[in-house]
């Protein structure tokens, strides 16, 4: 029988029947304004060649038909909500092994490529060893899934002590857990760092699952959670030639109220103006959200060798560099990608791997 529950706009709007959906695209032909107001079903027929049904619909006689497989799909989560996140709390939630692969078998093999996007997705981050030291490679990792996002630190930049920086990423001191370019809306939600060389006593690197540090706040500090979550914050960034400033909460959730990103950068914080009463709320919160993410045993601490290009989700995690000894050789080359054609191209790899051969 089909399913009594199931309600009729709703099916008709998935009528993929030639006449509601292009053949050749599979996108919808109609508006939902379209279709009769008083939508009723005629009759119900089981299906001759499978198992499902068909529909003969009132007041305008279309005919639907659909498989019983079809109504029995699951709902998929939203791959940018912590529900469809493996949240970590500590190295030790990773069993102390961290997501990686040779830059070589992930170029090759479409299950090992796979599975460290899968890693991105699901963890935040992956590791990629022996990724070859040319400059601009970065920008090769960044196309094997997808596209570089230019910005006005160009298509790539180098982390590297420069004599007069615009960014304090360009020095040698000890950068705390942050997300980056903040003032951006949207922000790069993907950030690759590619290392070239590391000789300088310091100069590690650590990662920080905000999501993981966001719902701890919202267990332990239900106040601090909602006056972060509810408050917009100016972040902004300036130099000679640019200024750029996005209005965001540094926890923001969906319309039903899970995690979708984190925005976490006490450099770009600009001034918030508000009535006394919500920003010492904020205030509060930001101090109780800061001691979580700044928490050392909630670092994944780890050393960025030549050839290590390292792939991670500025939404979700926050990074962190110790300081190095001025005059050490320490070169990495950047660039920001985005979630969206990483989640494609796990879709078509997937896509791939389903096929007989
Ligand atoms: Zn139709």
């Amino acid at each position: 029988m089909l399913p009594a529950d199931v309600p009729a706009l709703w099916l008709r709007d998935n009528c993929a029947c030639p006449d509601c959906r292009d053949p050749l695209t599979g996108q919808k032909l109609f508006q939902i304004t379209d279709l009769p107001e008083h939508l009723t079903v005629d009759a119900v027929r089981p299906l001759a060649d499978q198992d499902g049904w068909e529909l003969v619909w009132a007041p305008d006689g279309h005919v639907s038909r659909y498989t019983a497989a079809w109504l029995a799909q699951p709902a998929q989560p939203d791959p940018r909500t912590e529900d469809a996140k493996q949240l970590w709390g500590s190295a030790a939630d990773l069993a102390d092994r961290l997501p990686e692969a040779d830059w070589t078998a992930y170029r090759e093999d479409d299950a090992v490529r796979l599975r460290m996007l899968e890693a991105v997705a699901r963890l935040g981050f992956c590791l990629l060893r022996d990724v070859p030291l040319r400059d601009g490679q970065v920008q090769e990792v960044a196309r094997s899934f997808g596209y570089v996002r230019e910005t006005n630190y160009g298509t790539q930049f180098e982390v590297r002590v420069e004599e007069r920086p615009n960014n304090l990423a360009f020095t040698n001191v000890a950068i705390t857990p942050h997300t980056d370019n903040p003032y951006r809306d949207p922000v790069p939600t993907l950030q690759l760092l590619h290392c070239l060389v590391n000789d300088a006593e310091g100069g590690d690197s650590g990662l920080v699952d905000g999501f993981a540090a966001a719902a701890a706040l919202r267990e332990g500090d239900p106040a601090a959670y909602a006056a972060l979550t509810g408050t917009p914050v100016p972040f902004a960034f300036r130099d000679d030639t640019t200024e750029l400033g996005a209005h965001r909460p540094l926890i923001a959730t969906d319309p039903v109220g899970r995690v979708n990103e984190v925005r976490f950068n006490n450099r770009s914080l600009g001034t918030l103006r508000l009535p006394a009463a919500q920003t010492e709320a904020f205030y509060a919160g930001y101090r109780a959200f800061a001691r979580l993410l700044l928490d050392p045993a909630r670092q994944l601490d780890f050393r960025l060798n030549p050839g290590d290009c390292l792939v991670f989700d500025n939404t979700r995690l926050l990074h962190a560099r110790t300081a190095f000894a001025r005059g050490g050789a320490r070169h990495l080359q950047g660039c920001y990608a985005d979630l969206d054609h990483l989640f494609s191209t796990m879709a078509v790899l997937g896509r791939k791997e389903a096929q007989p051969c």
